[in-house]
């Protein structure tokens, strides 16, 4: 069966057409009508039409990745950075729209199934993947099942604290109300803001990253302490669940050297004289929050 997902971000919805291969059929993209719940749910439908009109075929799935989590107590869109969407019920609309089931993921739950079906974790029995950019979110798939839980946050790794916490480690507010959250110093802002306590220098992680290519010795030093706490943090998902494979995505994911320097690090923390976890590259990139919402029919 043909599976179609779709990506609804803040500025541009897109949508996919994989076989069963993951072979992509068809891909377009139209901009997100974010000013408006209506105009969101009516453009999910006409973009859902077009590609079933143009591919001649009534029989497929539908999984559609969304900015926020669907509250398992309510029903109700909650966390969303596209606000229109706070509240209602996203899913029973585009049921009622469709007639169709539609199977709603947050971008991080996406990336790690998008990735375990044919990325990075593929032929992996368990696949712990993290999107770090301007967030910090991750995702679990077992046996190619994206794992849910009564409170909808399974792998919400980036609102623990960090561990095994050095006098370096800054401890900053995070917006989800505590302190010292790893995503307040893994993130990209997380960068910036604990290299500035480091250093006394205010650069955009992106800069730190190219000045560490070109051997800048600070920007260096910057990379390899974000490196050790980002050991400390996976060092915890492995002794908690040991996973086997970590696939990392977002900006994060392209920093220089990354693939050797956490895995050498995290030996000091995981509770085993050898560690074997792979830690990779998702290999979709951009594409794994579409690629990611079209496999949730089969995933579900
Ligand atoms: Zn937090």
């Amino acid at each position: 069966m043909l599976q179609f997902g779709i990506d609804l971000g803040g500025t541009k919805t897109e949508i996919i057409v994989l076989d069963e291969q993951g072979r992509a059929l068809l891909r377009q993209r139209t901009p997100t009508p974010a000013h408006s719940y209506d105009a969101i749910v009516a453009n999910i439908g006409a973009m859902t039409d077009n590609a079933a009109a143009t591919l001649g075929v009534s029989d497929f799935t539908l999984g559609i990745g969304i900015p926020g989590a669907v509250s398992p107590a309510s029903g109700l869109v909650k966390n969303a950075n596209t606000t229109c969407l706070i509240g209602k019920d996203f899913q029973g609309d585009l049921q009622q729209r469709l007639q169709r089931p539609v199977f709603l993921a947050n971008d991080a739950d996406c990336l790690a199934l998008s990735e375990a079906s044919d990325g990075a974790g593929a032929g992996y029995a368990s696949v712990f993947a993290v999107i770090i950019g301007t967030g910090c979110g991750g995702g679990w798939v077992i046996n190619g099942r994206l794992i849910g839980g009564p409170n909808a946050i399974a792998g919400e790794w980036g609102h623990n604290p960090l561990p095994w916490r050095s006098e370096e480690d800054g401890e900053f507010d995070c917006y989800c109300g505590q302190r010292g959250c790893l995503e307040t110093l893994l993130s990209g802002t997380g960068l910036r803001r604990q290299a500035l306590l480091e250093t006394g220098q205010d650069r955009p992680a992106p800069q730190w990253q190219q000045q560490a290519i070109s051997g800048d010795p600070q920007a260096v030093a910057v990379l390899n302490a974000y490196y050790r706490r980002l050991a400390k943090a996976l060092a915890a998902v492995i002794n908690l669940m040991d996973p086997h494979v970590i696939v990392l995505g977002g900006g994060v994911s392209n920093m220089p050297g990354i693939y050797d320097a956490v895995p050498r690090l995290w030996s000091d923390y995981v509770f085993s004289d050898t560690v074997l976890t792979p830690l990779k590259q998702a290999v979709h990139g951009d594409s794994s929050g579409v690629r990611g919402a079209a496999w949730l029919g089969a995933a579900r």
